[in-house]
Parts: C-alpha cells; structure tokens; sequence
C-alpha cells in the first residue's frame, strides 16, 4: 500500500500537532513500522490541488491564505501565518488527490494529512486550512460510477465539510463524533451521530450503524480518522474502530483510502500519537495484504 507524504506537509512554521506529526510518522513508516506500506510523494498532483481549492474555497480566502493578509483571515484556522501555510495546504491537498486516484487504480491507499474538515468554504477554524475531504470528494465524483462517501469519525463534527458540500450532488457524508464542536443539520443521506465522549461501547455501536448507511454501490469512500475521541474513549477501542473499518470496506470492495485528521498530545507523549495514527495505518495495510492474498490465490 502506498501512502503519500512530503516535506510540504510540515512547511508551516506554527509548530502544533497538526503541522508536524505527519513527518513523525512518515519516520515510523520509513523505519518499518508498518510492513507492506511505502511513501509516495504527491508532487504531480500540486496543479490540480491549487484549482480544486480555489474551486472549494472564496477567492478572498485563498490569497489570504497565498498572502498572509488580511491577518485575521489567513489566521482564521489557529495558527500564525507563513508562507508554508500555503505550502502545507497545497502538499497536504495534493496528498488526499494522489490517494485518491491510488485507491481507484489499486484498491486501497491513504495520506498523512490532516486539518481538513472544519475549513469552511471563506476560512479556516479549528486547525483546519483547507478542505481536503471536499476537495478530494468532488475530484473523485468524475472518476468512480458510484457516490463518493465521507467516512468522518474524527472526535469532532465536519461543519466545514458540510457547508462546502451544500448543494454537491454524488457524495454522502457520514460523520460519527464525540463532541459537539462544529455540529451542523445533516442533509439527504448524510447522517451526524455524537455520542458520550467516554462511552466506549456506545462509539463501537454508533459506529456499525453508520458502516451500515454506506452505500452498496459506493464508488470509493474517504476516511477521515481522527484519533482524537482518546483519551475519552479508549486506544483498544479506537484500534477496534480501524479494524470494523477495514473489514467492512473489505467486504464490500469498495476503494478506500484515508487521511490522518484529528489527534493531539493531550496527557500522551509524541510516540504514543504515533502509535495511536499507526493504528489507521496498519489496519488498512493488513487489509491491503490479505487483498493481495486473495488475487494470487485467485491466479493461482
Ligand atoms: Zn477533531
């Protein structure tokens, strides 16, 4: 399984969670964390990245986002502007497009970017600069027959991705939360679960419900795996959740691939972050391997 990863993720020079776990488990995998899994850069899809987030976002926002000004605009997702915000938007953006199009050809692949799915079409909240599960999504649309599903079980709801969408036809958005922040009303298929913030079993029940609402026919579904319901709900759990998760999509032969999202050094070292994302990571690579299986044992 390839998933994609480059220094312009981490260009940003606001030091948080956000802009700089990815290099730490861009290590992880580069040391043989994860068999099975290699990096790829996603340098061919900056082009597309840059035209889709102008097609997603306000043109005000962007070159806030390009410029630094005005301040309280190019600031608006937490961090203090530099010009590799924009970097880091565009890196992180052609990440989740490259994902996309390797999980159409290959089946299964994913992106170490995160701070997506509270940016709103005219600025940034929450950590999140770009959205890249909106952008992602609707690049997706042209390229798979069936709808384009969000899978989004970051602790947070997907306000952002929401009001990008309005109005977007072909994708469903699923989001499984364990808080409040960024709620929204759900539309058509779309479905916004919060459940208690340390109610392990009840996460692990919401969660089979809502892999029971992706379509059959799904043509490709988006994880956005946020790991911060922890410290609320548990690191087995959460491992439980990756595994519900790629046994499911497993099943119905659907593309996947994710991206990182959510998670954060509240009470947990760095390494232990890591580990907590490496859980997304080795689920789908075990999931990619027993795929494997079955082709060659199917040739054979
Ligand atoms: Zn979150």
């Amino acid at each position: 399984m390839r998933i994609f990863y480059d220094e312009g993720y981490v260009a940003a020079a606001h030091q948080y969670e956000t802009t700089r776990k990815s290099a730490q488990i861009a290590a992880a995998i580069l040391g043989g964390r994860v068999p099975g899994v290699t990096i790829a850069e996603p340098s061919a899809f900056l082009g597309v990245a840059e035209r889709w987030i102008s097609v997603v976002h306000d043109a005000a926002y962007v070159k806030a986002l390009r410029t630094g000004e005005p301040e309280w605009l190019a600031e608006g997702n937490g961090f203090d502007w530099d010009p590799g915000i924009w970097t880091t938007a565009r890196h992180s953006t052609a990440g989740v497009l490259a994902s996309v199009e390797e999980a159409i050809a290959q089946g299964l692949s994913g992106s170490l970017s995160s701070g997506l799915h509270h940016a709103k079409p005219g600025a940034g909240q929450g950590y999140c600069t770009v959205n890249g599960l909106v952008v992602a999504a609707r690049h997706a649309i042209d390229l798979v027959d069936g709808p384009v599903v969000i899978l989004d079980v970051d602790a947070h709801c997907g306000g952002g991705t929401a009001q990008c969408l309005d109005g977007v036809p072909g994708v469903v958005h699923l989001d499984l939360s364990t808080s409040s922040f960024d709620e929204y009303e759900p539309m058509g298929d779309d479905c916004l679960v919060v459940v208690g913030r340390t109610d392990d079993d009840a996460y692990l029940e919401q969660l089979d419900l809502m892999l029971g609402r992706i379509p059959r026919e799904a043509g490709l579904v988006l994880v956005n795996a946020g790991m911060d319901p922890h410290p609320g709900i548990s690191v087995g759990t959460l491992a439980e959740r990756e595994r519900r998760i790629a046994a499911f999509l497993s099943e119905q032969e659907v593309p996947t691939t994710f991206v990182l999202a959510g998670g954060y050094l509240h009470g947990i070292t760095e390494a232990q972050l890591v580990d907590l994302h490496l859980l997304t990571v080795s689920a789908f690579a075990e999931l990619g391997a027993s795929r494997e299986g079955m082709t060659s044992s199917c040739a054979a």
